[in-house]
């Protein structure tokens, strides 16, 4: 049974903005020795800007951008926000049909009725568009039209102001490994997981391989070793699900994720799960 002094230590983490759904997570946070954390919206703001518009054959940079806005103009996800704001136009949603979200790879639909796809370099080879840009440093999303290669947009997310002091607290408050799983590309996570000094990252994941990458995590860790997954729910419900315990961002966070969650962060701030973990083990420190 949980003692008692572990909901006055839920009391004292709801003001602090940090939402236990049951003393027992309380309990189960002073374990934890592995945080996983996801990228866009989590350790990122999920704010991207649009830094550059490539167009190939034969297309003009803006006519790239209102192809991309177009096909976007229905999305929730954080990359079709950014694009919509740079193209700044209201939208015609009614130019979009047989309009398809592919989880982890980006959209098909028909623009004013053409085939057009949106998305990453694995949604081209899904799509077998030949494309040779492979090099770019950032997250991309690839454009075609009719199977014909149209370019790409290259967009850039911001570290969250708190994503280092994040990662310093929780190694102060003894967690031994701090992990980040991203649908996004290589260099991408390479680049953040150097800036932050993660004990490691994996990257080009779908939302099941994040699944699997935890499960694993999971199956390594002893009875005193806890996981610990943090995201901010776009996707990433299934994982917070399994973690032994599942964290969500409760501003930017999908409704899913924080149903699922067993804490939910009110301000989105990834520092927080550090003050979690400190939360619980001086209620631990309490009530035993
Ligand atoms: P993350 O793991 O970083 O939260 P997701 O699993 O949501 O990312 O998406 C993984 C990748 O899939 C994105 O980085 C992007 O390349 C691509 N993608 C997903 N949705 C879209 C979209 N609506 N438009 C373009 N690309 C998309
Ligand atoms: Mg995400």
């Amino acid at each position: 049974s949980i003692p008692l002094g572990y909901f006055g230590g839920v009391g004292g983490a709801a003001k602090r903005g940090i939402l236990v759904k049951g003393a027992t997570f309380l309990d189960t946070l002073t374990d934890v020795k592995t945080v996983v954390f996801d990228k866009t919206g989590t350790l990122t703001k999920g704010v991207f800007q649009v830094t550059k518009i490539a167009p190939y054959n034969g297309f003009s940079e803006p006519e790239l951008l209102t192809l991309a806005a177009k096909i976007e103009a229905n999305s929730n996800h954080p990359v079709a926000q950014s694009i919509r704001k740079a193209y700044g136009k209201p939208l015609d949603s009614t130019e979009v049909t047989d309009y398809e979200e592919i989880l982890g790879h980006g959209i098909r639909a028909r623009v004013n009725n053409k085939v057009v796809i949106a998305g990453n370099d694995r949604l081209l080879h899904r799509e077998n568009i030949p494309h040779d840009n492979c090099n770019v440093a950032g997250t991309v999303v690839h454009l075609a039209v009719d199977n014909c290669y149209a370019g790409y947009l290259l967009i850039a997310d911001e570290l969250k102001e708190d994503a280092s002091d994040a990662i310093i607290k929780l190694r102060r408050a003894g967690v031994e490994r701090t992990m980040m799983l991203t649908g996004d590309n290589q260099t991408v996570a390479q680049n953040i997981a150097n800036q932050l000094g993660l004990d490691g990252y994996q990257a080009e994941l779908l939302p099941e391989d994040k699944v699997d990458a935890v499960e694993k995590l999971l199956r390594q860790s002893g009875k005193k070793s806890k996981v610990a997954f943090i995201g901010d729910g776009i996707n990433d419900a299934p994982v917070i699900a399994i973690a032994d315990v599942g964290m969500a961002m409760g501003g930017l966070g999908s409704d899913a994720a924080i149903e699922t969650a067993d804490i939910v962060l009110m301000t989105d701030a990834p520092s927080k799960v550090a003050e979690a973990i400190q939360i619980a083990r001086k209620t631990r420190s309490i009530v035993i």
